[in-house]
Order: C-alpha cells, then structure tokens, then sequence
C-alpha cells in the first residue's frame, strides 16, 4: 500500500517511508491510498490488543520492509491492557463505559502511539544509520509518552518543546526528567508556536542537510495507526457480547485520537458514532457550524493537552470526507468551557465514583448533556485519555481529597529534571539543534 501527502504530493511512498518522514515535503500529512476492509470474523483469532493489532495495521506495511514486523512491533509497544470498564450508577440513562487508555508509562493514551513508533525506528534502522533524531512538540502528554518510549533506545535522540509555563507542574516533570539521549526545550510561546517550529525545522534545508529528522507528534503516521487498534479491539469485543456498535467520545485537540477512530470504522469496525468533546479552543466546533475554517491561536484550558487552535489533523479528516455535509455525518462536536470542566469532575465524583482527568471530563460532561434520545438508545463509551493523578493539582481541590498515584508515575517524578530555555523561532531552534548539549 502507498501513502499521499493530504497535499497532493504526487510521489507515494511505503509505509515506513512515511513513518520515517513524519510530515510530507509538502507540508501535508501522510494518508494511505487506499483502505483495506475488514470485517469483525477477520479478527477471529485475534485475542489480544497486541493481535488485533497486527491484523489492522498489517494490511498496511504489503509490500513494505515491516511487513514481518507487524506482530512483533504491536506486542512489543502493547504491553500494557486498555480495559473497557462499564459506568455502575447511570440508571436509567442508558449505558456508559470508560475506555481507560492510561495504564502504560506515562499515565496517558499516546504511550501506545508513542511505543508503537520507538518500537518501528528501532526495527527499521540499520546499524549504519547516522543518529535519528525525534523532534517532538507538546502540549502536554506528547513529549513525555515520546521521551518515555525512546529514552535509552541505541541510535536515537530526541528534542522535546513544551510551551513554557503552559504545561501543569506534573507533566513539566515528565517532560524533563529523562536526560541521556533525550533533551527538553522550554519555549517563550504556545503549543502552537512549538508545533509551528517543529513544521519549519522539518522543510528547513539547513537542517535537513545536517542531520537525519523525524516527527513523532501525532501527524505521525506511526502514532496515528497504532491508535487505531484500541478502537478496533474494543469495538469488536462489544460487538461480540451485545452485537451493537459501541459509540465514542472522543476528548480532542490536535484531532489524532479522533481521526485513528475513524479510520478504525472506515475499515469496517463495529463503531457507530464518534462525537469530538474539545475544551474552549472551538476551531473544529465552529468549522462544522459554519463551513469557515479559521484556525486561531489556542486559549489556556484545564485540559491543556487539547489546547489545540490549529488541529494539524482536520487535513486528515478533510482528506477523507472533502465535503462538508460529508464530514458532518461522520461526526459532530462540541465544546466545552473549564467551568464545566471543573462542575464535571466534582459531579461525577460524588455521583458515580469516578475521579476524572480534566481531559476525559469534557467527555464526560457532553456525554451528560448530549439529547435525551442518543444518550438513552445508544451505549457510550467515554475516552479516558489520562489518568486523574498527572493532574492533581486541578482535581484533588475539585473532589476534596488526594488520588493516589500510580507507581510507574511515583517513580518519574522522584528523578531529577534538565530543561533549557528556548525563543519561539526556527533560528533559535536550529541553533539549539545544531549546537551540542549544554
Ligand atoms: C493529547 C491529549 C488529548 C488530545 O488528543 P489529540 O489526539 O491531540 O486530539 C486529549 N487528552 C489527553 C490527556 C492528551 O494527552
């Protein structure tokens, strides 16, 4: 199978290329040209994450070196369940489940993205490579789940930016603990600034020439697949006790989540709707309102990895579903202000016994105020992107009390942190990377 840039770049090219390249010379995000289908007896040996997987993402690499590799790559990066927990106490208002995505090293659904990528570049490079370099902006969860995944790994290094001051004092630590092959950038900016920087560094010729660059964002097409198969294995599993399409709620910022769900129903999965839960930043509320995209800068939520006012990954939905009335059909959107936020995470605390990352709780609050009807007639399932406990401080004064913290976790946040200061500008970015560690 091949993949084209959403911008029309004529050459297609195998799927490790792709993942190798991360965003296209263009500009544009890498989609595949066509999509294989299956159908839920396809996956009937298929047991495990780490198998259903493979016979997802498989389709894919034909014809591709890491066509062997699949099964051996899903199960070296899935080492870690994604449990499908149901809602006890929403009687009478229909069925809710919890998809718990964070029980991997970081606490937060991109560890399996992130895991899935380390675990290719390991297998695709060869000895003779010179360094690949990961170059990572985050928003939050990004930069620690890709600093996790490839920390210590033989051959590769990795260049994280975070907005300074934009990221909570826990994810901070994530993102700079590490040292080693990994290396942490402060930026005087946004999410947007970074994301911006990032974008230059890959089509600046200067830097280009000096090093060998790769992407691991979710523009990644190695981040965004790999999502694809939690959806799959979990819409199937409930498909095969209640021969129903589990519907999502998707908490969204730069739309790769999303867009891995998707796809994972393109491809024939058992998913019925998909439902976009993003925080105030409403670009993608607002487009399928309108019809006007008018990307802006992004607004400082309490759920700060969906502080997105650009989604990269609208390219990647647009691709898909070029028209409007298309794309609105295939899903819807909401947006929700760090008021309800906050209402959320206390409310369902006292009234289920769910403790809430603020994240997962704009889900959580579309879902309680979605129309009566789909709320009661269809079975939901929430996306709990992060756990509670890399948030503590919003959440703990929410609920009253503290959460305890996952051991994983407690152990990165006892390490030393190394963070560097840096302008938000490709100049001082290529400095940074070109110059050695300080
Ligand atoms: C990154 C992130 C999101 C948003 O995911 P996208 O793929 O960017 O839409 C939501 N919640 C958490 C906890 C995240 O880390």
């Amino acid at each position: 199978m091949r993949f084209f840039s959403t911008r029309g770049e004529p050459l297609g090219l195998s799927l490790s290329e792709a993942v190798l390249r991360g965003l296209a010379p263009d500009g544009g995000l890498y989609v595949p040209d066509a999509w294989p289908h299956l159908v839920s007896k396809d996956f009937d040996h298929c047991e495990t994450l780490a198998e259903v997987g493979a016979r997802l993402i498989s389709p894919f690499a034909i014809g591709d070196r890491l066509e062997s590799l699949i099964a051996e790559i899903t199960s070296d990066a899935f080492n870690f369940p994604a449990p499908l927990v149901p809602v006890t106490g929403v009687d009478g208002e229909g069925e809710m489940h919890v998809l718990e995505l964070f029980h991997g090293p970081t606490a937060a659904f991109k560890d399996f993205g992130a895991r899935f990528l380390a675990a290719t570049f390991q297998r695709l490079r060869v000895a003779s490579d010179p360094t690949v370099n990961i170059l990572v902006a985050t928003s939050g969860d990004t930069g620690g789940a890709v600093a996790a995944a490839f920390h210590r790994r033989p051959g590769m290094a990795v260049t994280v930016l975070f907005p300074k001051g934009l990221v909570s004092p826990t994810q901070e630590r994530q993102l700079t603990c590490w040292g080693d092959n990994v290396r942490s950038f402060a930026v005087a900016g946004t999410f947007d600034d970074c994301q911006r920087m990032v974008k230059e560094a890959f089509v600046d010729p200067q830097l280009s020439a000096a090093m060998s660059l790769s992407s691991a964002n979710s523009i990644n097409l190695g981040r965004l697949l790999p999502q694809a198969a939690y959806y799959a294995s979990t819409s199937l599993r409930y498909w095969r006790e209640h021969t129903r399409k589990l519907n999502f709620i998707i908490p969204s910022g730069n739309l790769g989540n999303a867009v891995a769900c998707i796809w994972a129903r393109h491809m024939g999965l058992p998913i019925g709707r998909v439902v976009l839960a993003h925080n105030a930043n409403r670009t993608v509320v607002d487009f399928l309102q309108t019809g006007e995209w008018s990307p802006r800068r992004s607004l400082a939520t309490l759920a700060s990895a969906m502080d997105v006012g650009h989604p990269s990954n609208m390219e990647r939905l647009r691709a898909l579903h070029p028209d409007l009335d298309s794309l609105r059909g295939a899903v819807t959107a909401e947006s929700v202000d760090d008021e309800r936020i906050a209402t959320r995470i206390r409310r369902d605390r006292q009234r289920f016994g769910q403790i809430w990352c603020p994240h997962t709780a704009v889900a959580a609050e579309v879902w309680a105020t979605m129309d009566e009807r789909s709320r009661r007639e269809l079975p939901w399932c929430l996306v709990a992107t992060a756990s509670p406990a890399k948030f503590p401080e919003i959440v703990e004064p929410l609920i009253g009390s503290s959460i305890p913290v996952p051991p994983a976790l407690a152990e990165l946040l006892q390490r030393p942190t190394q963070v560097e200061p840096l302008e938000p500008s490709l100049a001082a970015l290529r400095t940074a990377l070109l110059s050695p560690r300080r």
